[in-house]
């Protein structure tokens, strides 16, 4: 784990948060759909957060549009980290990483 550099350095943009999970500010962070958890996407998905990927299609496009939950809020069930929604059917995943 590196040292939280820049923690002092917090940029105005209200779109840059600190992850919870690496505790750092690069890039953009995802933020949980049911608070104001912030972190990134690939950081949740390493830590086995919930993630919820909604694919549809609106006007013949694909749309694809990605829920995530923090620690607190993802489900008990460990085994399903990554849950896929399409017009098809809901698949579920173990974590990719
Ligand atoms: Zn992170
Ligand atoms: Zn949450």
């Amino acid at each position: 784990m590196e040292p939280a550099v820049g923690i002092l350095r917090i940029p105005s943009n209200s779109f840059v948060k600190i992850c919870v999970v690496c505790k750092q500010i690069h890039c953009s962070c995802t933020q949980c759909c049911k608070c104001s958890t912030y972190y990134h996407a690939i950081c949740a998905s390493r830590a086995g957060y919930r993630m919820e990927l909604h694919c549809m299609e609106k006007n013949g496009k694909q749309v694809t549009k990605m829920v995530s939950y923090c620690a607190y809020h993802r489900a008990p069930n460990l085994d399903t980290v990554l849950i896929i929604h399409t017009p098809k059917g809901v698949f579920s995943a173990r974590s990719l990483a």
